[in-house]
Formats: structure tokens, C-alpha cells, sequence
């Protein structure tokens, strides 16, 4: 089942009610009726999509808010059953048409976890590669229709296409949704191409969009937000800092750790949210998440870094 929540008038939050991890809050904007709508990262299993298209016949577009596969993973479904035309921002495209090129640039390749990964988004996942997908400029194009207009705001860090949308309407006493995609309550910038300054930036340029007038605030991911909430920027800012802290406190003076002993302390993930089959994965998603915060500690010059040839085997010393 899908749970509709009208947010502000023709526009929904459309969520699954089930129980599986990430989730997604996507939207879905009525601009004609109740048919033919455009899709915010409608990312759901295959009964659910089978279940959304029995009220609304066929959608616009499938809009996704970067190309991570927990938001487009069943792009191609909609493409396949019901010709939804998808677009992703440019930056990230190739995520969505060649998994091959998508564990070379997210770093799956680099560290030998191809095996793992492509059994996680194949068997688990059910992942397939889409045969076209449109691309957009972040911060650039404007999405326009009869009653709504959806701007596009670049926030890379997370991954380097990743957008933010500001949806407004000429209706009378339309509240405007801030979508922020994955800027939220568990801030991730662990994938090799992440950047953790990038990702501290797209917060700042959010929170000063997120002042500058009335939104309900919709993180991709876990609660929204319909009052304003002055914290819900540096509550991801306090996490950010808080992992930073977990990382230097984990370093000592004399015995130099690797990033591979790193990642296995569980720094960021704890144990118990670890399912055995993906374990392995960690040394990406950690991994990338602790060398992030270890570049910073580094410039900030806390921190030494003694080369020993590789990502996971370089090792690390307080300063
Ligand atoms: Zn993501």
C-alpha cells in the first residue's frame, strides 16, 4: 500500500507502508487532474508501482534527485511498464544506463567489492539498467507546467549531481515544498566521489534558501517537516561533527591504524545495523565517510597520514 499525505494543494507525499530500509518520501504533483502527474523519487517496490499506476494511468516524468540506485533502482520499471519518461541530473546519468561505470566512479571497483555489490543490488535490489534516461542541469533548468514550476538547486557532496527542488504554484495560499533530497538525518559522504566540504556547503545553501521564506521541509529520507524547524540544519551539522570526533578520538600517538582497522572499530555504522551478506560494503561506505573527516583532520594538521600504498592500508597517527 501506498499512503498518500496532501502537503499542499494537488501536490502529495506518497510514501510505502512497508518495512523496508530507506525508504523513500517522494511526491507526487497533480498538475492535470489526477492523471498523468510528475514523479519525485518514486522509488518503490514493484507492486507499489504496479499499485500507484492503477489510479494515475501514466506519469509525466520520473524526476530523481541524484542517481543513488535506494532512489532509482526501479527507474527502469517505469520506463519498461508504463513509458515514464526518467530524468537524473547529468552529473550522474551513467548510474542509471551502465552499473559498470557506476561502481568505477562510486569506488566499488577500486576496492574489490564489485562481487558483493552487484549481488546486493541484483538479487536484493533488483536493480536493471534503464535504456534512456534524460538528463538536467542542477541549478540551471526549470521544470514548468500549467500550475506548478519545480527549480532545480545543485547540492553535490553527497554525490556530485545530487538536486534540491523548490516547487511553487499559482495557486492562491500554496505553501512551497523544499525537497532536499539526501541532505538529512543520516548525513552520508562516502562514496569516492563524495566530498565532505561540498556536503557542508549544500547545507548552508539550503538552510539560507530554507529562511528565506515559508517551505514544508521534505528530506528524502524519514520525517518532513510542515511547521518551520530552525534546528533541522544543524542537527545534521552536530552529526557531521559528531563522526569527526569518533574519528579523532579512535587515533593515538604512537600506533598508527589503518583505514581498513578504522572502518572495522564501527565508527559509523554500529554492529548491529550490519546484515552479514554486505558487511564487506562498509569498507566503501564507512571507509569513505572516516577518509573524508581524516582529509580534514589532516589540514586542520591533528592529524598524519603514513603511506603504505592503498585506500583501506594507508595508515593514520595523531599529530
Ligand atoms: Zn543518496
Amino acid at each position: 500500500m501506498l499512503k498518500w499525505h496532501e502537503l499542499s494543494k494537488d501536490l502529495f507525499l506518497v510514501k510505502e507502508q512497508s518495512k523496508r530500509v530507506n525508504r523513500l518520501n517522494s511526491l507526487i504533483i497533480q498538475n492535470e487532474g489526477p492523471i498523468n502527474p510528475v514523479l519525485i523519487d518514486a522509488n518503490y517496490p514493484f507492486d507499489f508501482i504496479d499499485d500507484l499506476y492503477s489510479k494515475i494511468k501514466s506519469a509525466k516524468m520520473l524526476l530523481f534527485s541524484h542517481g543513488h540506485l535506494d532512489h532509482t533502482g526501479h527507474g527502469f520499471y517505469h520506463q519498461e511498464h508504463y513509458n515514464t519518461p526518467l530524468f537524473c541530473p547529468k552529473q550522474e546519468i551513467d548510474y542509471l544506463i551502465d552499473l559498470e561505470t557506476l561502481m568505477e566512479r562510486v569506488g566499488f571497483s577500486r576496492l574489490e567489492l564489485k562481487d558483493t555489490y552487484l549481488m546486493m543490488v541484483k538479487d536484493f535490489m533488483k536493480f536493471q539498467e534503464c535504456k534512456e534516461v534524460n538528463s538536467f542541469i542542477p541549478g540551471k533548468d526549470v521544470f514548468e507546467f500549467n500550475s506548478f514550476l519545480i527549480e532545480t538547486i545543485h547540492i553535490p557532496g553527497h554525490s556530485p549531481g545530487q538536486t534540491a527542488f523548490k516547487i511553487s504554484s499559482k495557486y492562491e495560499g500554496f505553501r512551497k515544498i523544499l525537497f532536499v533530497a539526501d541532505i538529512g538525518s543520516h548525513p552520508y559522504y562516502g562514496d569516492q566521489n563524495s566530498d565532505i566540504t561540498q556536503y557542508r556547503e549544500s547545507i548552508d545553501k539550503l538552510e539560507k534558501i530554507y529562511y528565506e521564506d515559508d517551505y514544508i521541509l521534505v528530506p528524502a529520507h524519514g520525517n518532513y517537516y510542515i511547521n518551520k524547524d530552525p534546528d533541522f540544519f544543524n542537527r545534521i551539522r552536530r552529526k557531521i561533527d559528531n563522526n569527526k570526533k569518533k574519528v579523532l578520538s579512535a587515533l593515538t600517538e604512537k600506533k598508527p591504524f589503518s583505514l581498513r582497522e578504522l572502518v572495522q572499530k564501527r565508527l559509523i555504522t554500529p554492529e548491529n545495523r550490519i546484515v552479514e551478506p554486505i558487511k564487506d560494503l562498509y569498507y566503501l561506505w564507512d571507509g569513505g565517510m572516516i577518509y573524508q573527516h581524516l582529509q580534514e583532520l589532516i589540514s586542520e594538521g591533528l592529524v598524519k597520514e603514513i603511506e603504505k600504498g592503498s585506500f583501506l592500508s594507508n595508515r593514520y597517527i595523531l599529530n
